[in-house]
């Protein structure tokens, strides 16, 4: 599954808390701009989310996500940190460059990156 790409300033700051160019709330995909449409690097990092979304029924995938940001950013005392060090970031900085990343994956890879 890619997603359903949607272009939306407003969306797409109003998801990421005005952080970020795209973001997927499953199953779609929000940019901030058309030109981020080309940036094949940057929806490979979203399609690794929604099959991280798909493979925890979605809902769980979020509260997940949240929860660790919390505790990462207890931790870290640093917003920017604690995104990054959540284990589905994680996975998808480390393969957003491959493109057959997502057909070779395995279920639940995510844990690798706890
Ligand atoms: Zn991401």
């Amino acid at each position: 599954m890619k997603g359903k790409v949607i272009v939306s300033k407003f969306w797409t700051r109003f998801f990421s808390v005005g952080k970020a160019r795209a973001i997927t709330i499953f199953p779609f995909i929000f940019l901030l701009e058309k030109s981020c449409k080309k940036e094949t690097i940057l929806l490979n990092h979203e399609r690794i989310h929604i099959q991280q979304a798909l493979e925890l029924c979605i809902l769980p995938f979020y509260l997940w996500y949240l929860v660790e940001f919390i505790y990462r950013f207890i931790r870290l005392q640093d917003f920017h940190q604690a995104y990054l060090h959540i284990c589905f970031e994680r996975e998808a900085y480390v393969h957003e460059k491959d493109f057959s990343y997502l057909r070779k994956r395995r279920y639940w890879s995510f844990l690798k990156y706890l």
